[in-house]
């Protein structure tokens, strides 16, 4: 289905109507659709998908199985596991003071909600908010990233073969469709994308006082303490760095290591390199490419920016425009004003920087915005301990990295300038809906002894109340 600027009003306000309806379904009706969803991801659409991602950066097919399919797929299977309970009425303690009523949550739905997602993981970063949004008995307008467009139109034809328009519709385009669709009042944005267009969406939201899920993004430090199996951190790192071409909100951004550990990590980095994507990295079908000019330019910026102050190139640093490949990079000696110790890399280029204290590293990441994930790599307990509570993280995951990410029995998001709110598993149900309180009376109660008249009985009684209740 096209929608135009002029239509997106039309649609808002057929969700609106529908909504009521939506949000009376029975756990039940919206497990149908969600299983509707897995079978859809599952099978029917799976080699499109797989297709469209190579088309848009080179995925990798079991990159595209794991980390786009695979995880929608099991917040589906958990919701299914769990969504009788959430929707249950959740029974609440009644104090003394309210002696004579009883008390409930209820789950109810927010509304009309719009989901913005990214490029870097379309169908994951776009039907995992919609997997809560439904649970959440909501409709929702999906507005993919204009980055991907084959993934995008995957899942538009997805969409519309799935739900009807007036429950669930994705409204592809450029920029300008995502500022249109933020004029218009929702009840809830859920947006997952950089820190500067979160306080875009923020700003809109605010017109409406519509409820934010900001899922952001930032520089995610990688300390190594000198207590860590180095072969085994380097082993983790390569991976999640590489991962997606590095285009990974909770990719390494940067490694923090004591000095002395230098030379023998740059020497395993380049040996475990080799070992997943071979020699001839270019030709590897397991690496892949960056997602376009754009942001090719700008890592190629950030290599070259770091070569003219004399930086360090440990590893790499080659490129092919025509193919949009980075080789994957290893810089050190940085200069502290560089684009690379600065800015988001979101590319296969790690920046290395030591430190001669751990205090000294901690001070270092506590100078920057909260990260969205900080990893740590020790084995000293009491340091692994320390590191945590001296600093502040969406999350952290410690001797590895991403995989914090896959438990939906954690909540996944930033602090801050990493985000606002969390998602996966209740926690992602929860941002899709309002925890509605509910009492009610059933017998004379407490609080009749102080209605007016105030006597001098009623201050006694409400002294006592003060101090007793
Ligand atoms: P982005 O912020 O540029 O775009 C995200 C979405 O916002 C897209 O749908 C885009 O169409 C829309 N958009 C862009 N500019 C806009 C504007 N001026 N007004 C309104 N809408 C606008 O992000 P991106 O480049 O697609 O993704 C990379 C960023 O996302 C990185 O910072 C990364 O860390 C972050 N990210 C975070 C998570 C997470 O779960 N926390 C996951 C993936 C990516």
């Amino acid at each position: 289905m096209n929608y135009s600027k002029n239509t997106y009003a039309a649609l808002f306000n057929s969700q609106k109507e529908h909504q009521y309806k939506v949000g009376h379904s029975t756990y039940k009706e919206r497990i149908k659709k969600l299983k509707a969803l897995q079978y859809a991801l599952e099978n029917t659409y799976r080699d499109e998908i797989r297709e469209a991602l190579y088309k848009d950066f080179k995925k990798p097919q079991i990159e595209v199985d794991l980390t786009e399919i695979y995880i929608v797929v099991k917040e589906i299977k958990y919701i299914i596991s769990n969504l009788k309970a959430w929707l249950k009425k959740q029974r609440v303690d009644t104090p003394l003071s309210l002696l004579g009523t009883s008390s409930y949550i209820t789950y109810e739905p927010k509304g009309v909600c719009l989901i913005m997602s990214p490029w870097n993981y379309p169908i994951n970063l776009t039907f995992g908010p919609l997997v809560s949004a439904i649970a959440g008995g909501n409709t929702a307008i999906l507005k993919p990233s204009e980055m991907t467009p084959h993934s995008s139109a995957v899942m538009a034809k997805m969409v519309s073969a799935l739900f009807s328009e007036n429950e669930v519709a994705l409204v592809e385009g450029e920029v300008e469709v995502a500022q249109e669709l933020l004029k218009l009042p929702f009840n809830h944005i859920f947006f997952t994308g950089s820190p500067n267009v979160g306080k875009i969406v923020m700003q809109a939201a605010a017109k409406h006082l519509t409820s934010v899920t900001l899922e952001l993004g930032g520089k995610s430090p990688t300390l190594i303490h000198t207590s860590a199996d180095l072969k085994s951190a380097v082993k983790n790192i390569v991976w999640g760095k590489f991962l997606n071409n590095g285009q990974t909100c909770i990719a390494p951004d940067y490694v923090l290591l004591h000095e002395s550990l230098k030379t023998e990590f740059v020497t395993l980095f380049k040996d475990q390199v080799h070992a997943y994507y071979s020699e001839d990295v270019q030709n590897s079908e397991s690496y892949s490419r960056i997602v376009n000019n754009k942001h090719f330019n700008r890592l190629l910026s950030v290599i070259d920016e770091a070569k003219e102050k004399n930086a360090q190139i440990d590893l790499g640093g080659h490129s092919e425009a025509s193919s949009k490949y980075i080789s994957p990079t290893l810089v050190s000696n940085l200069s502290e004003d560089s684009k690379a110790l600065n800015d988001e890399i979101f590319g296969p280029i790690l920046p290395i920087k030591t430190y001669q204290t751990i205090d000294e590293a901690i001070q270092y990441i506590n100078a920057k915005e909260k990260p969205l994930a900080l990893y740590i790599y020790a084995k000293d307990r009491k340091v692994i301990k320390h590191i945590i509570k001296s600093t502040r993280a969406g999350g952290t995951c410690i001797n590895s990295n991403a995989l914090q990410y896959s438990n939906h029995h954690l909540p996944f998001g930033g602090s801050n300038n990493s985000g606002i709110g969390k998602s996966h598993g209740f926690f992602g149900f929860q941002e899709f809906t309002n925890a509605r309180s509910v009492l009610k009376r059933h017998t004379y109660t407490l609080p009749y002894l102080l209605f007016p008249p105030y006597t001098n009985l009623k201050e006694k009684i409400a002294k006592i109340t003060i101090k007793w209740f």
